[in-house]
């Protein structure tokens, strides 16, 4: 909850796609499919200093993979050779030539300057939090698999409301309908193998599924494997009668805010005349001070919604190990009766995000049921 503001605010916003399918049949369960508002088919709306506003939009008439590469090429600055890159890059990731970095993949596909800065570096920070330099070619090539595998699948999603109500307690609400107790505000110290099951903090049970983020895990278990992690920045700004974003959210090329949010567009918000933007930083390398980003981002956003006054409020959220990276991580527990369900992708699996995290849950879910039944 922000004091201030008395609004719930979310350490950043969370985007989903259409490929989200554990995710979409989770809420459903719980009763809060309509929780995501969805667009009705893909539009990446971008700004950059020279352009203005333009976007990736697939028109909805063509077949999508068609309609797909036509939007490509018809983006401002971007010709056939953007998707001419699109496909090699399809070809190659069909044929698994994903080894090493995107980076490495972007030069084997040829890809020019203009089609890695206003799509491939946007997608790759935004799913993988991390430069395209470093993250893995493998992975990504799954996200982009996935999430361009059809009209449905490609269109984006957000919460109507903070994660606590959209996503949170429905699922609570859920799991305790079906006799299951949720133990909030327990830091958890010591899992241990008993004789006979598994000690946790003292208490006996048959056994203990950890997830946990992967150096929380670590750190649980005893072990000492490195655990490379991400920061994502979120800088939340509440202005006084400002018209919002055109969009509800926007991406940014050649700035330092990657994603720009409009949170008032995107939730329902208790007093109209205040508008809460949201600029999020993945993969932030933390080299410059808090008050030089907030007036960095706060120029950009007047560029973008031509309104120049200062915010009312600023509050700045720094998650230094927002996400755990793709890595060849040690594999923590091989006990029988500690199942793992850690945010701990190897290169292949989908990189940390609510999907990937649903998607563990009902793997190691289906594995207790096997072992106990
Ligand atoms: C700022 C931000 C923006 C993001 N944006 C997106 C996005 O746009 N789209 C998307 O799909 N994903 C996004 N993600 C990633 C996504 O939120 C995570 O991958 C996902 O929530 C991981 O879920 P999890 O249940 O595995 O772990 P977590 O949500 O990290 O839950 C683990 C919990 O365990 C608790 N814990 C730690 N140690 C102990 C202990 N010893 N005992 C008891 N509890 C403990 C932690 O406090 C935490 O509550 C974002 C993440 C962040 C931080």
């Amino acid at each position: 909850m922000d004091k201030q503001t008395g609004e719930w605010c979310d350490n950043g916003p969370h985007l989903l796609n259409g490929a989200y399918r554990a995710t979409q049949r989770l809420l459903a369960e719980c009763d809060a499919a309509d929780h995501i508002c969805w667009q009705s088919s893909l539009k990446l709306p971008l700004w950059d200093r020279q352009r203005g506003h333009f976007s990736l939009h697939p028109s909805s008439r063509l077949p999508f993979p068609i309609a797909l590469l036509a939007a490509v090429q018809a983006m401002p600055g971007h010709n056939w050779k953007s998707a001419l890159a699109m496909l090699r890059m399809h070809f190659g990731i069909k044929s698994h030539h994903t080894d090493g970095s995107v980076e490495r993949l972007m030069r084997r596909c040829n890809a020019p300057d203009a089609f890695i800065r206003d799509m491939i570096e946007p997608i790759c920070l935004g799913a993988m939090n991390e430069p395209i330099a470093t993250a893995d070619a493998t992975s990504f090539g799954r996200v982009l698999a996935e999430s361009f595998a059809s009209k449905s699948c490609a269109r984006l999603g957000w919460f109507n409301a903070p994660l606590q109500q959209a996503l949170i307690e429905p699922v609570i609400r859920k799991t305790e309908q079906s006799g299951a107790t949720i133990h909030c505000c327990h830091s958890v110290r010591s899992v241990t193998k008993e004789l006979s099951g598994i000690s946790v903090d003292g208490e006996h049970f048959d056994a203990a599924v950890i997830a946990l983020p992967a150096y929380a895990r670590n750190r649980l278990l005893g072990c000492h494997g490195p655990c490379a992690t991400g920061v994502i920045s979120n800088i939340h700004l509440w202005y006084q009668d400002h018209p919002g974003l055109p969009e509800p959210f926007i991406g940014g090329i050649g700035t330092l805010g990657q994603w720009f949010f409009d949170i008032s567009a995107q939730t329902v918000q208790s007093d109209e005349s205040i508008r809460h933007l949201c600029v999020v930083i993945s993969a932030d390398p933390l080299n410059m001070a808090r008050d030089s980003v907030i007036k960095q981002v706060h120029r950009e956003l007047s560029h973008i919604c031509g309104y120049r006054h200062m915010p009312s409020h600023v509050r700045m959220v720094r998650e230094k190990r927002a996400t755990v990276l793709v890595r060849r991580h040690q594999h923590a527990s091989t006990t029988p009766g500690i199942i793992d369900a850690s945010e701990s992708p190897p290169p292949g699996e989908l990189p940390a995000t609510i999907e990937f995290a649903v998607q563990r849950g009902e793997k190691v879910a289906l594995e207790v049921i096997g072992q106990f039944k």
